[in-house]
């Protein structure tokens, strides 16, 4: 790509021009949308894009498990149709979150029964993913990417009302200036909006942040094929408020898995041989230790501990300037354990969507007047859910700072806690939860009657008297259709 090409600051130009900060999956999902609105779309990326799928400096992350959810996987499909093709033909698994889940919850000391659900989603590597979203994205001709490039400053227009570019400072060369109709920051959680909006003089957002202390450590491994298990992936969840160990084997391409170990409130896990194994060997059930042992380790054991749950407000900022938006992990950016990240990154884009495409219908192709207000207010309301379920999840833990349960939220955790139990022996409450856990549906379904019917009936059972549980159940993962 030629810059001279682009006029310099604020100065009008025909051709409508996009600049998008941040090539990871919120930026692609960003720029597959502008591409419907803008003529030209640039991608403006630090890390140099890999040509295959392979770790990047800019995400860390990649290294731990990423599970698409349900919802995000539907988006991902309508805004790139065949990508569910193209990620299986490159080894990627698709997996029914019933059938294919062994799932050992927090309440429970016995594995959820499996059956098949349709509630399915694709699971890879998080590099195959975003590089395969890459991919099809760069058939669109408009998009370009700008790599090895970091933007410095947003460019104000003369009366300091709205953004008009961005200065990239690219490797080994001295800055340049790139004009734009509008600029979608999607950098990540550590966002330099804020400083970038202070520096031009506005306001700084105000900022949540809720801090449970999780940390991660994974390793890839090859499957062993002698004892291939009935399940495609496994988790243990950590089970408050004394227990904040859990672990995930998850599945990626080459018939390998991914290995995540999960520790709450600072209960870190070890990165060394050693005591990774001691970890994974302290879990509430044996199962991934054994599973684990059985298989060959692929790689190092990477560590992750940036885990805090950050909402900045943009949505309340008096004043914003015109075309500049926020968008993805640079608003939201949540514990990881829920999964939910890139599905929400796919719910902004659906926003991003909609707001573009009112603000063509009332005010013409260039003009992107009071697009920044309404589409941080937008998805200020997007963000409300998956911010509420991580939140209240990570604040059943004492050692979590930044907010405390109220009584509600007490209420509610415990009533989530008789719907988790009820779901361990109820096909229907199973589903739901998962149909929830997978935001196909809002958190409120689990609140329908028919559900408080059931978790209602579930109780008076256990009132009632139980059957014994037999303390061996936590330490073998039934065949698929047994319970
Ligand atoms: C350990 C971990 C596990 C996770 N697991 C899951 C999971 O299971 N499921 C799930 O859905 N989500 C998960 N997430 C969240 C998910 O990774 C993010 O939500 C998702 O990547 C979207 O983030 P993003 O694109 O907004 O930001 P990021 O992925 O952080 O990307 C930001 C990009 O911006 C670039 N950049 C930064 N500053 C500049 C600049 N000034 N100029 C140019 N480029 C810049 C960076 O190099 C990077 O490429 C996990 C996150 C973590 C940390």
């Amino acid at each position: 790509m030629d810059f001279r090409n682009f006029p310099a600051g604020n100065s009008p130009i025909e051709e409508t021009h996009a600049v998008v900060i941040g090539g990871s999956i919120a930026g692609l999902l960003a720029g597959r949308i502008l591409t419907d609105y803008f003529d030209k779309i640039t991608i403006i990326e630090r890390d140099l894009l890999p040509q295959e799928p392979q770790h990047r400096l800019g995400v860390p992350q990649s290294y731990h498990v990423h599970s698409l959810l349900t919802r995000g996987h539907r988006i991902l499909e309508q805004l790139f149709p065949g990508l569910t093709v193209s990620l299986m033909e490159q080894g990627a698994l698709e997996i029914d979150w019933i059938a294919d889940l062994a799932w050992l919850m927090s309440v429970s000391d016995r594995w959820t029964p499996r059956f098949h659900s349709g509630i399915t989603t694709c699971l890879c590597s998080r590099n195959l993913l975003e590089f395969t979203i890459r991919r099809h994205l760069t058939k669109f001709n408009q998009v370009d990417f700008l790599e090895t490039a970091s933007v410095t400053e947003l460019l104000i227009n003369s009366n300091q009302a709205a953004i008009a570019g961005v200065k990239v400072k690219i490797a080994n060369q001295a800055p340049i200036e790139l004009a734009a109709q509008l600029v979608v920051d999607a950098s990540g959680r550590n966002s330099f909006a804020p400083k970038w909006l202070a520096a031009l003089g506005y306001e700084m957002p105000c900022e949540t942040r809720i801090h449970s202390f999780l940390g991660y450590a994974s390793r890839l491994y090859q499957r062993s094929e002698q004892e291939a298990p009935d399940w495609q992936l496994l988790y243990v969840m950590p089970s408050p408020p004394n227990n904040p160990r859990g672990g995930m084997i998850f599945p990626v391409e080459s018939d390998r898995w991914i290995l995540t170990l999960a520790g709450m409130g600072k209960d870190y896990p070890p990165t060394e041989e050693t005591g990774f194994l001691e970890f994974a060997r302290s879990l509430r059930s044996e199962v991934v230790y054994q599973t684990i042992t059985k298989a060959k380790p692929l790689s190092s054991i990477y560590g992750y501990r940036n885990t805090e749950n950050r909402l900045r407000h943009y949505e309340k900022l008096k004043r914003m300037p015109e075309n500049f938006l926020i968008f993805g992990d640079a608003v939201c950016s949540l514990t990881p354990i829920y999964g939910q990240g890139m599905t929400v990154a796919a719910l902004n884009a659906l926003t991003l969507d909609n707001c573009l495409k009112q603000q063509q219908q009332n005010m013409g192709k260039v003009n992107m007047r009071g697009l920044s207000r309404r589409f941080q207010k937008q998805i200020a309301q997007v963000n409300k859910t998956p911010w509420l379920v991580s939140t209240s999840y990570d604040l059943r833990w004492k050692t979590t700072i930044g907010g405390q349960p109220n009584t509600i939220t007490q209420l509610i955790q415990k009533y989530l806690d008789q719907v988790m139990k009820t779901a361990v022996e109820n096909n229907t409450v199973h589903k739901t939860l998962i149909e929830v856990m997978t935001m196909l549906k809002p958190p409120m379904a689990l609140f329908a009657p028919s559900i408080l019917l059931k978790v209602g009936q579930y109780q008076l059972q256990s009132l009632v008297g139980r059957k014994t549980t037999d303390d061996n159940l936590i330490h073998h993962i039934p065949p698929m259709g047994s319970t």
